[in-house]
Order: C-alpha cells, then sequence, then structure tokens
C-alpha cells in the first residue's frame, strides 16, 4: 500500500532483493473499509515479474468471492477479515482457500475481540492482528492491541503477523508481545534505503 503505484514491478523487484521475506498486498473494496486499491489483475501482472511469496490481506466484504481468483493470480496466502464473516461463512473461506493448498490466516480489527477467532485456531496458519484501523497507509500504531498479541502466543503456536504502523520502535513492542511476522509499509517504501529498513527490522 506504501509504494508508489505507478511503478509496483519496480518496487515488488527491489524489495524482493533486498532481503523481504514476502510481500504483503493490501486488497480494498471500498466497503468493509472505505478506500479502494488494487485487483486480481495487478496480482497477477506482479507475479509475472516476481517469485516472493504473495501475503494478500482481503480487506473486503463476501471474500469468498474473491478468494479463487487471487489464488489464481498468485497468491500464496489469503487472510480475511472475520468482523465481516459470519461462522459458516468463515468456515467457507477457510475451506477454499485449503483445497487449493494455500495458507489461511484470519484477520482481527483493533477493536474486535481474540473470542471471535478462537474457534478457527486449529484450521488457520496465521493470525493477524490489525494495529491500526485498517483502511490507509501511514497510521500511527495502537498500543493497546500489545495485551491481545501477549493473551493469543499464549494459546497459539504459528505465525501472529502484526499490521499497521510498524517501524524500528513498535516492532521491538510487538515481537516482545509474541508477533513473529511484520508488515511495515511506510517504514520501508518511504525511507530513502530500503535494504537498511528491512535490516533494521530484522535486528528486531
Ligand atoms: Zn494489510
Amino acid at each position: 500500500l506504501a509504494a508508489d503505484f505507478s511503478k509496483l514491478g519496480v518496487e515488488l523487484k527491489k524489495v524482493e532483493s533486498v532481503g523481504a521475506d514476502l510481500v504483503h498486498i493490501d486488497i480494498m473494496d471500498a466497503h468493509f473499509v472505505p478506500n479502494l486499491t488494487i485487483g486480481p489483475a495487478v496480482v497477477g501482472s506482479l507475479n509475472k515479474v516476481s517469485n516472493i511469496f504473495f501475503d494478500v490481506h482481503l480487506m473486503i466484504e463476501k471474500p469468498l468471492d474473491y478468494t479463487s481468483r487471487f489464488i489464481d493470480n498468485g497468491a500464496d496466502l489469503i487472510s480475511f477479515h472475520i468482523e465481516t464473516c459470519s461462522n459458516s461463512y468463515t468456515k467457507k473461506v477457510i475451506r477454499q482457500v485449503r483445497i487449493r493448498n494455500k495458507k489461511v490466516a484470519i484477520a482481527l480489527n483493533p477493536a474486535t475481540s481474540l473470542e471471535k477467532v478462537k474457534p478457527y485456531l486449529e484450521d488457520l496458519d496465521m493470525v493477524l492482528l490489525m494495529t491500526v484501523n485498517p483502511g490507509f497507509g501511514g497510521q500511527a500504531f495502537i498500543k493497546g492491541v500489545l495485551p491481545k498479541i501477549k493473551k493469543l502466543r499464549k494459546i497459539f503456536a504459528k505465525d501472529i503477523q502484526i499490521d499497521g504502523g510498524i517501524n524500528d520502535k513498535t516492532a521491538k513492542l510487538v515481537v516482545e508481545a509474541g508477533a513473529n511476522v511484520l508488515v511495515a509499509g511506510t517504514y520501508i517504501f518511504k525511507s530513502n534505503n530500503y535494504r537498511d529498513a528491512i535490516r533494521r527490522l530484522r535486528n528486531v
């Protein structure tokens, strides 16, 4: 979301060459969040120029309508928001991603209780905890999410991803709380040197 959209392919190759483990792609639909970003066709074009792991974060209503299309276009992992899904719908989304042998994660907004994700933990590869309200890049980190990370780490041994306001200082806080997958947008793409920014995060 923080990359230069006029040259996404170049930006992608750049972060891939300087040590990013994966690329996190924010998909927004102007319904679940007010902003609107890119769709499957753009993801497919990017997939043609890169081998990096595509972590596709669906901030959309009715994610089931789009999971297959993003997987067809190179998504290696799909995360979707529990706030927009009923129990039976959530199970369907997980099943649809699993059938395609891709990874699946549930995302939670800062205000959403951990209780919502508990019934599905066994079926997930990752839980994404938002540390900003979803919709726009460049927002300030919400510290109040730290106890939620700690609580989740006690009951979930797999990946815990943090998305929103990550820099070298907030990275330290979330890693200490138990997170192990950090999404950084502005911190990397608005820096003068992507390699150094990624290195500083990795050092944390
Ligand atoms: Zn995201």
